[in-house]
């Protein structure tokens, strides 16, 4: 019998994405559908175009341009945080139980203030070739893979520069590691405050015909007319990087921050007081040593114009 309570159409389409197979489950209930895909002709083969497309931006392991950049996976690292587990993959040198520390450290840090954001990482990556900042020209410490990874900030990238001993640009009281870790992790509310942050603190963009040029030779469309409430050099090349530095400052030294960027953070992301329990990062062995897997089972819901995709777990 047809019953209303439970109205799923289960007809799996076939899939193949760079070589690993998965199937999508056409349904027609919406529970925790995420991402919309739009589609005029919701036809097999455009689901199919549609997924593989999708897939791919989401998953960084399916895209052969960072696979050939990576090479062979060195180590892979398993910090769980509670509940949640995310993935160290490491493609550059053995990582040391201080490395491992600092990134448990700066993730439990994070989750204190925007515990969402550190819910919604998944997979730390760690590209061993060294890239330069297109901001100020200095080698990179880290930064969002592209895509829907990176809209969605599940896949976050740290370069060698963010393990060399030293202390973070924003403050001495954080090391590189963890302020680097803080810093990208900052980026995560970006979209949520970018409105108000540019109205405070001066942020506007300007014309084509003012752009500037940032020393790394990245063009900034964006100008401060208050820069010198930024905290740090960096955080002068656009509001984005304001919100990221500024965020290391409040976590880590907020006596070093502007006192509205300070009021400003602790208004909307107060500390709170929450018990990690069960934190541990530690390295895999043998067979675990391996890239994800799509998700075996993809769902969508048809609609007519769209598609809404809900992700399976994608860690097997
Ligand atoms: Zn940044």
């Amino acid at each position: 019998m047809l019953t209303t309570a439970n109205p799923e159409i289960n007809e799996a389409i076939p899939l193949e994405v760079v070589g690993q197979k998965t199937s999508l489950l056409r349904v027609l209930t919406k529970e925790d559908a995420s991402i919309v895909i739009k589609s005029n002709d919701p036809s097999i083969n455009s689901i199919q175009d549609q997924a593989r497309e999708e897939l791919g931006w989401e998953h960084w392991w399916l895209s052969e341009l960072l696979v050939d950049r990576f090479g062979p996976l060195k180590e892979k690292v398993l910090v769980k945080l509670g509940d949640h587990s995310i993935y160290v993959y490491n493609f550059w040198q053995e990582l040391t139980e201080d490395d491992l520390r600092g990134i448990k450290q700066a993730l439990i840090t994070f989750s204190r203030y925007v515990p969402e954001s550190v819910a919604d990482l998944e997979d730390i990556v760690i590209d061993g070739k060294q890239a330069v900042n297109s901001n100020d020209g200095e080698p990179k410490n880290g930064d969002w893979l592209s895509g829907r990874a990176s809209a969605h900030y599940k896949t976050l990238r740290l370069f060698p520069n963010a393990f060399k001993d030293s202390v973070h640009r924003v403050t001495d009281k954080v090391n590189n590691l963890e302020g680097t870790i803080i810093h990208e992790l900052g980026h995560s509310i970006n979209k949520k405050v970018d409105v108000d942050w540019s109205r405070e603190f001066g942020w506007r963009m300007v014309d084509s015909k003012d752009i500037r040029a940032l020393p790394g030779g990245e063009k900034s469309s964006y100008i401060c007319d208050m820069p010198e409430r930024c905290v740090t050099e960096y955080a002068r090349a656009n509001e984005s990087e304001d919100v990221a530095e500024s965020f290391v400052a409040y976590i880590c030294d907020p006596e070093k921050l502007d006192e509205g960027k300070l009021a400003f953070l602790r208004a909307r992301y107060p500390r709170k007081e929450i018990t990690i329990v069960g934190a541990e990062a530690k390295k895999l062995e043998g067979q675990e040593v391996k890239l994800p897997r799509v998700p075996r089972l993809i769902k969508y819901l048809l609609r007519p114009g769209y598609l809404i995709k809900e992700a399976g777990p994608v860690h097997q």
